[in-house]
């Protein structure tokens, strides 16, 4: 039988952009009818008219399947729901707001056929962004790259096809706090990178604000790397070294010329330094006992609602 193609969509309010999505992807696939296809939404948490879109299609043509997710959980979450219940032999991940354009994906399964198994595109231009928005991205990974032991590539989103493989070791890593980007390097497998221009948003907005996209960058610091941690150490062992220099210097000034009571400067300058440190190094410390303290939980990482009409009671992961 011939090979199956899961295209995963996490959807979260795309109700403008999901008819042009279907046309599109539509028009892509019929180009490959040696593939037999499936397309999986997630709906992550919508309020507006998706589900109810999402409902009607796989009504009007079963190669469209959707799960529903009992809340919003993130884009994350809903790519391993999504990942849980594909079935395809190879899954695409495909954002809803057609910023990922499926065009490209004949290329990427004509790398998956000469045997990759992680064909991931890089952008050559990130759209309409802001100025601020693109300099703390290139700041980002640039410290990313530093502080991890497994780099997490510059302009590579999660738009990429996966071999059944990626997709079974992404699946065996049920960490509730997932940074997915890190973890698609970590798992390793045969890569290939393809280029595509991104676009704009055919409609909405994207639902990254910039403390989101913050906290997503820490996420991404602590959940692939304990550097930090080692700079915490490294910070406290330099200033001791300092201080040790300093508490010399001020015993033989204090033998030379005696002391007047003075140095309320030094003093306060002291004290003020030192209490920043201590609490950045605690901050640091705090980061990964916060995820030790979510990952220890061991909750299910999501619930489904909903799966292509069927409501589930909840027994899945
Ligand atoms: N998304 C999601 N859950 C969320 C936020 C976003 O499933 O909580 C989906 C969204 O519908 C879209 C994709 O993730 O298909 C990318 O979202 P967005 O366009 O907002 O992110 P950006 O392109 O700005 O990185
Ligand atoms: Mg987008």
């Amino acid at each position: 039988m011939s090979k199956l193609v899961t295209i995963l969509i996490p959807v979260h309010n795309e109700q403008e952009s999901i008819p042009e999505l279907v046309s599109r992807i539509n028009n892509v696939i019929s180009g490959l009818p040696q593939y037999r296809w499936e397309i999986l939404m997630v709906n992550d948490g919508s309020t507006d008219n998706s589900l109810l879109l999402m409902r009607q299609l796989h009504a009007e043509n079963p190669q469209y399947r959707y799960i529903d997710l009992s809340r919003n959980y993130g884009k994350e979450v809903a790519m391993l729901a999504g990942m849980d219940h594909a079935r395809g032999d190879a899954v695409v991940i495909l954002d809803a707001d057609l910023q990922d354009p499926p065009e490209i994906l004949p290329q990427m399964i004509e790398a998956w056929e000469q045997g990759y198994d992680d064909i991931y595109a890089r952008r050559n231009d990130r759209g309409r962004e802001s100025w601020l928005r693109r300099v703390m991205t290139r700041c980002y990974y640039r410290l990313l790259s530093r502080l991890s032991s497994t780099p997490v590539l510059q302009n590579v989103g999660d738009f990429r096809l996966l071999d059944r493989r990626c997709v079974d070791a992404l699946c065996s890593m049920r960490e509730s706090q997932r940074y997915t980007k890190g973890l698609y390097s970590w798992i390793g497998f045969n890569k290939k990178e393809i280029t595509f221009d991104r676009h704009d948003r055919v409609a909405g907005r994207s639902k990254w604000s910039l403390v989101k996209l913050f906290s997503l960058a820490v996420e991404g610091i602590t959940s692939s790397s304990t550097r930090p941690l080692k700079l915490a150490s490294l910070l406290g062992f330099s200033i001791s070294l300092l201080a040790a220099v300093y508490i010399v210097w001020i015993v033989i000034k204090t033998l030379a010329f005696g002391e007047t009571v003075q140095g309320y400067p030094t003093l306060m300058v002291t004290i003020l330094f030192l209490g920043g440190i201590q609490l950045l190094t605690i901050g640091i410390i705090g980061e990964y006992v916060g995820r030790i303290f979510n990952e220890t939980k061991n909750r299910p990482t999501y619930f489904v609602r909903e799966i292509d009409g069927i409501e589930r009671e909840n027994d899945k992961k």
